[in-house]
């Protein structure tokens, strides 16, 4: 089952309006492959979402804000809505990335929540999962990844607007990126663990992107992964190896 190679990119708290616009200007300049069948989504912070989409020249490549509180308005002082998000022109939103599940104590529930709020309100989800180190030193990788991923399955039956992002939380930011054969073998079993609680169908279809240090220099080397689909890029995403990156199936 072909699968559309993805590639987001997540500016997390990065930023200010004169280099996202120079970033943005940068992807509209670059010649992407256009008849390859892929997907660039760029975060920027939510205060930058209005001017990223109103400087992209590019349809192919969508916005995506970073988090959005699941509900649709009210006094929730400092968060953001789903409709909002839309309203700003984005079309994704990252959920239950590791930053916020560990600084601010997101648990699966909630995580899950909001993943079912955005995708009532027409959102696409990237869905972060991954293990902390002392997690995978303990063997408890898969443990970990279908933890967070029940939470979301028991309110979630139609998965075709989520994308997974497998980040291993040691990974990221580190420079140290999992192998492909590890990276591989960890989205293989997510993938079988799918297809038993969503059916293959379902599974057949559903990106899982590798995050954690991808850079211009690795991205080439995850091509042979039969189970990666594409990539969450942080810090190289601020950076014009981005490009590289999206263009690293070509
Ligand atoms: P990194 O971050 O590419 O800087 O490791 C990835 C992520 O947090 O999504």
């Amino acid at each position: 089952m072909a699968r559309k190679f993805f590639v987001g990119g997540n500016f997390k708290m990065n930023g200010s309006r004169a280099s996202i616009k120079k970033i943005v200007e940068d992807l509209n300049d670059a010649d992407l492959p256009s008849d390859v069948g892929m997907e660039v989504v760029i975060a920027p912070p939510a205060l930058y979402i209005h001017c990223a989409k109103e400087l992209l020249k590019n349809p192919e490549i969508k916005v995506s804000a970073q988090n959005a509180f699941p509900k649709p308005s009210g006094a929730y002082t400092g968060e953001i809505a789903a409709p909002q998000i839309k309203d700003a022109g984005a079309d994704w939103v990252i959920l239950g990335h590791s930053e916020r599940r560990t600084i601010n104590k997101e648990s699966d529930d909630f995580v899950a929540e909001k993943t079912a709020h955005a995708l009532e309100n027409g959102l696409g989800v990237i869905l972060c999962i991954g293990e902390l180190l002392e997690e995978r030193d303990t063997g408890m990788t898969l443990v970990v990844c279908n933890r967070q991923l029940d939470a979301v399955i028991d309110k979630v039956k139609d998965w075709s607007n989520i994308v997974i992002a497998y980040e291993p939380v040691w990974a990221i930011g580190t420079g140290l990126a999992a192998t492909p054969e590890d990276a591989q073998s960890t989205h293989s079993e997510i993938r079988h663990y799918l297809a038993e609680k969503l059916g293959e169908d379902q599974a057949s279809k559903i990106r899982i992107l590798y995050g954690g240090s991808v850079n211009g220099k690795n991205a080439k080397s995850f091509n042979a992964c039969p189970d990666i689909d594409g990539y969450l890029v942080g810090g190289a995403s601020l950076k014009p190896e981005f490009i590289e990156i999206i263009k690293s199936r070509e």
